[in-house]
């Protein structure tokens, strides 16, 4: 495992780009805001690009035609918050708890590997990942991840 101080936001541009084929036949609309100014993470970067693609892909499946997807940044003195929020299906209430454990999948033909993968990474780095959902309505994901002062 590849440890590096990584922009998060060239690491999300990666994922919106590289996803852009899906975005497209879908004609979904990523709402992706960048930060002001630079926010830098210790990470490993193929493996938060997974989970960036993880967590945007179960978007784009949860979205109807042309609905939106937002991805954006917030932080406080310590921590990134990186938020992926769809106007999706939602996730049931009694299904909550079960994301992201072994094989859990509402999909004919998923595997309930996206998210499992996801919080190892995260936990790997040092986060957290947490979940908002409304049947219905739709999801936030939200990574939380140590900001790295890169002048400290
Ligand atoms: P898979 O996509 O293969 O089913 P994941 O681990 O990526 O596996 O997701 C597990 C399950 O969590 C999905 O099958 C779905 O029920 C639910 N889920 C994840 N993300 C979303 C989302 N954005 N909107 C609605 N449901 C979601
Ligand atoms: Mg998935």
């Amino acid at each position: 495992e590849e440890m590096h101080p990584l922009d998060i936001a060239k690491v999300i541009d990666e994922v919106v780009f590289l996803l852009n084929a899906q975005i497209k036949k879908k004609d979904i609309i990523i709402d992706w805001q960048p930060p002001i100014s630079d926010v830098y993470v210790l990470g490993d970067k193929s493996q938060l690009k997974q989970v960036m693609i993880n967590l945007i892909k179960n978007g784009i499946e949860a979205s109807d035609n042309a609905d939106r997807i937002e991805v954006f940044l917030q932080t406080n003195e310590a921590y990134v918050f990186i938020k992926v929020k769809d106007y999706g299906c939602g996730i049931p209430q009694e299904y909550l708890n079960k994301i992201g454990e072994s094989f859990f999948t509402t999909k004919k033909k998923g595997t309930g590997l996206g998210l499992m993968v996801s919080h190892k990474i995260i936990n790997n780095h040092k986060g957290k990942i947490a979940i908002e959902s409304e049947e219905n309505k739709g999801t936030t994901f939200t990574i939380q991840l140590p900001i790295y002062k890169l002048d400290s």
